[in-house]
Formats: structure tokens, C-alpha cells, sequence
């Protein structure tokens, strides 16, 4: 008989054999997968045939998710990463070569904008940034280097909404790819996808999880684009983990009912701030005043205006500051998409990396809070960000 710990081991290694399928995806906590030949795993290293062989390649928890991103967003692929950074990266490294250019927006996630001047500005690749919004400086700001063109759904933290389908159109009769960061809406809002977009990235840790538990990424589209952006997430270790990619499937059968609610409450704060004294302005793309209100009727479902809102007080960055410090239901906390009211004033924490001019040209004033507008009840909200402001 074999010994106690070999014995052990094979014990603890049995598979239940679940005659009943349970409700949710198992969370495959494991880094490796038996085959039967080498033959067999080299055919699994290479992607040629169905089945896992070693997670930073695949993991069964992942593909489920995968496969429910894909299906949500209108693509054909996916694949789940480490964090949004990590799909930004790979999404971003399997496109782009040394001598390449990217036209970006001036309102641009911090992360994106600092790998793009960063990183891959050390690989040969320049950033070229541009007002989206503006399709005539985006027609001339192409040249013959220029490879893709990044948007968000909705800008980060301006809430800018560019015209993606345009913007696709433009792409498209210049031979470049449009590459939609998506974190914003949620599949539940846009599916950039069908407005014409090549790849579409999300932060899975934001609305997609939801609760602020997780850290995670997607890259979604085409068979071959999501292939090219694996080989980067396999060579550079950018690999998803399967709690988080558990995590992430429970947020996406509530996405939809929190979305609505998020989306509910923000419109309820924007007009009820709008015009106060001591608010400059209120952005949301919910708003009527908001500068791409049409864009955002036409691209987001139901004309529904997102989670998220920017809020410019009188004063500059002291009053920004004494905002966060009055908050008593909101949290002074970064990211966003959590059941929790998070605010934060980017000047000084998300977009720190920008100068004063860099950061007058993408409309984020020393006094801009933003809001990612929670779970909470909306008339305790409208009170806690008033006194705030006031
Ligand atoms: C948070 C965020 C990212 C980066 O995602 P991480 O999961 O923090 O790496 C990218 N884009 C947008 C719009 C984001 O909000």
C-alpha cells in the first residue's frame, strides 16, 4: 500500500462527480491540468484543442466568464485579466509596434494615460491627444503612423460622450482600429462593439464586480483580436485569477438592476445640484445641459446617463478638497461602480500626472469632484454631496 502521504494526496485530488449541476461556476482554484499525452498538451498550450492545460493560459472559471462577456458585449471572444490595466496593456501590445501612434482623448482614464506616455512611449509608441469630440481634429490629427484610436464610452472624469459610431466610420476609411474602453457604461449601457469598435476593454473591478471586492480586466471582440491579445497576457503573465473571475460572474447577473438604480439616483443628484450656489456645473450625461446629450441618448440604452458624475465647485482645489472632507454617507474613496457613493478630486489623486495645461485641456478644472453615485437611497445622497457642496 502506498504511503500516508501519497495516499493523501491522490485522496484529496478526487473530482466530485456532480450529477446536479450547481446554480453557480465553480471557482477552479487550480494553476494546473491533467492530460492523458504530451500530444494532448502540446495541442492545449497552442490553443487546438478545447480544454485547459495551465491558467495563465486558460482556466475553466475564467472561460465561463469569459464567455459571458462575450455574449454581453456583442463579440466573438474574450479573455479575462489580472486587472482593467492588464487588458488596457494587452489590448494595446497586440496592436501597436515601435514607430506606431494612438490618438487619444484628453479626458482619459489616469492609468491609460500613463502607459501610453510611460511604458509603451519607451517601446517607440507616441500618443497623440485629441478633443473626441471633435471629429474635425480628429480627422487631421491622423497621419500615416497613426495605428488606433482609444475612446471611453464615457470620458473619465469629464463625462464626455464621443460618437462612437462616427468615430468608427473615421477609423474605418482610414484603415485604423477604434479601441473603446467601456468601463464606464457597462455592457448594460453600450455594446461599442455594434457601433463599429475593434476591441472593447473593461475594468471588471468597477461595475461589473460592483462591490469594490475585486480586482480584474477584459479584452472582448474578434476571435483572432482577443487571440493576439491572449499571447500578450500569456507571455507577459497578465493572467486573471478564477475567485476573481467568480467574483465578477455573481456581479454580472445584478448588473442590469444597478445599473438602472445607479443611473436612477445619479439623475436625481444632478438635478437637484444643478444650479446651486457654490456648483459651477454639474456633468452628467443624464442632463440636459450635458454638451453631448444627443451622442449619449442615442448610444446608451434608454438614453440613460451611467453611474458616474463630475461636479465643478466654485472655489478651486480648496474647495474641492473641503467637499470630500464634509462627506458623511460618501466615501473619500477612488474607483467607482461600488454599492458605496465614492467621490474623488482628480487634480489632485487620479490625474496628479497631468501639468496645469494638460489638465485645462481636458476640462478638469482644480475644483472638480467626481462621483460615482452608489446603492444608497437618492434623497440622503441629494443631502450628504448639498452640504458637502454648500
Ligand atoms: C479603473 C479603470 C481602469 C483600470 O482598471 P483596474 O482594474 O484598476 O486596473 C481603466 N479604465 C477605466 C475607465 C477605469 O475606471
Amino acid at each position: 500500500m502506498p504511503g500516508f502521504s501519497t495516499r493523501a494526496i491522490h485522496a484529496a485530488s478526487r473530482i466530485p462527480v456532480a450529477p446536479q449541476p450547481p446554480l453557480n461556476v465553480p471557482i477552479y482554484q487550480s494553476a494546473t491540468f491533467e492530460v492523458g499525452s504530451a500530444e494532448e498538451l502540446a495541442e492545449l498550450l497552442e490553443f487546438r484543442r478545447p480544454g485547459h492545460s495551465y491558467s495563465r493560459y486558460s482556466n475553466p472559471t475564467h472561460a465561463a466568464l469569459e464567455s459571458a462577456l462575450a455574449e454581453l458585449e456583442g463579440g466573438e471572444a474574450a479573455i479575462v485579466t489580472a486587472s482593467g490595466m492588464a487588458a488596457i496593456h494587452a489590448a494595446l501590445a497586440s496592436m501597436l509596434s515601435p514607430g506606431d501612434e494612438v490618438l487619444a482623448p484628453l479626458a482619459l482614464y489616469g492609468g491609460t494615460y500613463a502607459i501610453l506616455t510611460g511604458l509603451l512611449a519607451r517601446f517607440g509608441v507616441t500618443a497623440r491627444f485629441v478633443a473626441l469630440t471633435d471629429l474635425d481634429s480628429v480627422r487631421s490629427a491622423i497621419g500615416d503612423r497613426t495605428r488606433l484610436i482609444w475612446a471611453e464610452t464615457i470620458a473619465n472624469p469629464t463625462t464626455e460622450v464621443p460618437d462612437l459610431a462616427a468615430l468608427s466610420t473615421i477609423a474605418g476609411a482610414h484603415d485604423i482600429s477604434l479601441v473603446v474602453d467601456n468601463t464606464f457604461a457597462t455592457p448594460y449601457l453600450a455594446n461599442p462593439l455594434t457601433l463599429g469598435a475593434d476591441l472593447v476593454v473593461h475594468s471588471l473591478t468597477k461595475y461589473i464586480g460592483g462591490h469594490s471586492d475585486l480586482v480584474a480586466g477584459a479584452v472582448i471582440g474578434s476571435a483572432q483580436r482577443v487571440a493576439a491579445a491572449r499571447r500578450v497576457v500569456i507571455d507577459a503573465g497578465g493572467n486573471a485569477q478564477p475567485l476573481e473571475a467568480f467574483l465578477a460572474l455573481r456581479g454580472l447577473k445584478t448588473l442590469a438592476i444597478r445599473m438602472e438604480s445607479h443611473a436612477a439616483t445619479a439623475l436625481a443628484v444632478a438635478l437637484a445640484l444643478e444650479g446651486r450656489p457654490g456648483i459651477r456645473r454639474v456633468l452628467y450625461p443624464g442632463l440636459e445641459s450635458h454638451p453631448q446629450r444627443d451622442v449619449a441618448r442615442r448610444e446608451l440604452r434608454d438614453g440613460l446617463g451611467g453611474g458616474m458624475l463630475a461636479i465643478d465647485l466654485d472655489g478651486g482645489r480648496a474647495a474641492g478638497e473641503r467637499f470630500l472632507s464634509r462627506l458623511r454617507i460618501a466615501v473619500h474613496a477612488t474607483s467607482l461602480g461600488s454599492a458605496e457613493t465614492l467621490c474623488s478630486h482628480p487634480a489632485s489623486s487620479s490625474h496628479r500626472q497631468l501639468s496645469e495645461a494638460e489638465l485645462g485641456a481636458a476640462g478638469l478644472t482644480p475644483g472638480l469632484v467626481r462621483v460615482s453615485i452608489g446603492l444608497e437611497d437618492a434623497a440622503d445622497l441629494i443631502d450628504d454631496l448639498g452640504a458637502a457642496a454648500g
